[in-house]
């Protein structure tokens, strides 16, 4: 039998730590607005912005994240990549250049990880219930988890120019893209290009476990961002960073998983198996330019496993923070350029 325990799609890993306050005379202060998208949460921390001007605010992210969601979204069956994964040819399919640039980002750091971070990994996704599908009642057969597995592969996928615009194009009919793993990054960003045009420079924004900053919190202090501890109590802070202008984003196995006949599923599937991923990588942090490829690399890092994702790191730069269970115990790995974000940390 099955049953979740893992609650926490309405939670980030990552969590926004500067304070607030929203009084009409707060204009130096920090401002919070905050709402819910993609089946998790948004929040938006603005720093010397008049309070008449937050419900105007309010409502630009709405609608901006329900315009993304309309996007990307493998939950409503009607939107741009719901519709793209129903299309059962193989002619090119014109995109939104947003989208484009996911799947290109998705499709690089893809290859980087040598297929751990695979975005066609959707019917697996499904199988194994942490899609739109039903979770099974019981572990899916080998059958099922190949006959899952044959449709995909992110040789199937690729992203073209045509004459009319941006196109993606697969050779399998039966592709299903899935981009909730940087879904919450591509929003992530998109806040923030929104705070720019709407002329405020000092933000915190994020949405689910995925955060950009830019600029000074109120009084000029940074924005500092808390990486949570790996277990099922909330708020625990396991490193605080100082965000420097960039990207963050974790990616973990304690928050969204459920028990079946007796074991522990993670919504984390290593696409060479077919299956949830097993081992002792608690949580992956990943901080990086932009929100979205720190949420691409995150999940690749946890397929991985410690050692892999400790070799990837150094290879390919990446600042990288992992917790790692140790028997009842957590242990920490930093990458050497995630120490130059790194304030404080709980041994
Ligand atoms: P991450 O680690 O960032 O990503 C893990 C997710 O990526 C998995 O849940 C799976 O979907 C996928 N994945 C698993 N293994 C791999 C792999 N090897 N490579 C690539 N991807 C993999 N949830 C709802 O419950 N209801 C909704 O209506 C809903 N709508 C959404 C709409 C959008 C546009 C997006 C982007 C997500 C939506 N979600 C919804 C999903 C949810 O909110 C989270 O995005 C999702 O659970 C994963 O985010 P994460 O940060 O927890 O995990």
């Amino acid at each position: 039998m099955k049953a979740f325990l893992g609650a926490g799609l309405l939670f980030a890993a990552t969590l926004a730590l500067t304070g607030c306050d929203n009084s009409p005379t707060a204009s130096a202060q920090n401002s919070v607005l905050s709402g819910k998208t993609m089946g998790t949460v948004w929040r938006v921390t603005v720093a010397g912005v008049p309070a008449a001007r937050l419900p105007q605010l309010q409502e630009a992210i709405s609608r901006q994240l329900s315009h993304d969601d309309q996007e990307l979204s493998t939950w409503k069956a009607d939107s741009a990549l719901s519709r793209f994964n129903q299309y059962q040819g193989t002619a090119p399919w014109p995109v939104s250049e947003g989208m484009a640039d996911i799947v290109t980002m998705a499709l690089r750091i893809g290859k980087k990880t040598d297929g751990a971070m695979d975005i066609t990994v959707g019917p697996l996704v499904n199988l194994w219930g942490f899609g739109p599908v039903a979770a099974p009642e019981h572990t899916p057969d080998p059958q099922a988890i190949d006959s899952a597995k044959a449709l995909t592969g992110l040789q199937h996928l690729k992203v073209i120019q045509t004459s009319q615009g941006q196109a993606l194009q697969k050779d399998l009919p039966g592709l299903y893209v899935d981009l909730s793993t940087m879904g919450e990054g591509y929003a992530t960003d998109h806040l923030a290009r929104l705070m720019e045009s709407e002329g405020v420079t000092n933000y915190l924004v994020s949405v689910g476990g995925a955060l950009l900053s830019r600029g000074q919190s109120a009084g000029g202090r940074p924005w500092r961002v808390a990486i949570q501890q790996p277990t099922d109590q909330e708020d625990v802070a396991q490193a605080v960073v100082d965000l420097q202008e960039h990207g963050i984003s974790t990616s973990g196995d304690y928050r969204n998983y459920y028990e079946l006949d007796g074991k522990r599923i993670s919504h984390i599937i290593d696409p060479a198996t077919g299956r949830p991923i097993e081992h002792k990588l608690a949580s992956a942090t990943v901080i990086a330019t932009t929100a979205m490829e720190a949420d691409g690399w995150d999940t690749g890092l946890m397929v991985l496993g410690t050692e892999k994702a400790k070799a990837l790191a150094i290879k390919q730069h990446l600042a990288v923070f992992l917790i790692i269970r140790e028997g009842n115990k957590f242990v920490t790995w930093s990458s050497p350029l995630f120490k130059s974000f790194l304030v404080s940390q709980d041994h």
